[in-house]
């Protein structure tokens, strides 16, 4: 009998990346989940990952440190608002402030060197090109960019020995889809942490992009959302 194949699966601690390691378990394949200390405001969502690594079974789950705090730049790591009400069109509309400078690249490099040394071929990555908040590292282009230059960059795709593949089983799927298949696989999305701004209990906030692209996404699935949110305890004066 042979071994399962390694997978690398970035976990960040949301909906999208959650479910994309319960269909990588589902595959098969051995997981290895990979998040990082990034400088972001809220560590929530670093709590949340290390739950749900144990609880889908990950064979290990690696938080890497890197200081983008450091460069800013971005609603999530320095101190500017976070956007809150915005519509769904106006979410399409433009790059927001919550997009942190090449994060997806340099996730997704980090995410090649363990696969090199784990000998996976594959790197898993839940980016999403309908509900998603207009970022450009989560565009199909961008990730047949990525997996070219893989394949450049390591010694695995010289010499051959493996084809390295940036597998994004999300790309195509609604919010809404995405939550029923992970419903389907039994992903506990209370574990999960979605939300840009929490309160200081952890509460997501049901405002910005992240909850309402989530929010909406339960209501298309017709599920109603595990998770507390601040502001249904905010409604009696
Ligand atoms: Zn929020």
């Amino acid at each position: 009998m042979t071994d399962p194949a390694r997978a690398v699966v970035l976990l960040s601690g949301g909906l999208d990346s959650t479910t994309v390691l319960a269909v990588v378990r589902e595959q098969g394949y051995d997981a290895y989940a990979l998040s990082f200390r990034y400088g972001q405001r809220h560590a929530a969502e670093l709590d949340a990952a290390a739950r749900i690594a144990t609880a889908l079974g990950a064979v290990e789950h690696l938080v890497l440190d890197l200081g983008l705090d450091a460069i800013g730049g971005s609603a999530l790591t320095a101190d500017i608002a976070v956007p809150k009400d915005r519509a769904p069109e106006a979410m399409a509309g433009e790059i927001p402030v919550t997009y942190v400078p090449a994060r997806n690249t340099i996730f997704l490099a980090y995410g090649l060197a363990w696969a090199e040394v784990l000998g996976a071929d594959d790197i898993f990555i839940g980016v999403n090109a309908l509900d998603y908040s207009g970022y450009p590292d989560c565009r199909p282009d961008f990730i047949a960019a990525f997996e070219a230059m893989a394949r450049l960059a390591t010694r695995i795709g010289v010499e051959g020995s493996s084809r390295v593949r940036i597998q994004t089983p999300l790309i195509a799927m609604t919010k809404a889809e995405i939550i029923r298949a992970g419903q389907g696989l039994g992903v506990d999305y209370g574990l999960t942490v979605s939300c840009y701004d929490p309160d200081g209990a952890g509460r997501a906030c049901g405002k910005c992009d992240a909850c309402r692209l989530r929010l909406k996404g339960f209501a298309e699935a017709g599920l109603s959302d595990p998770i507390a949110y601040a502001a249904s305890e905010r409604a009696v004066p």
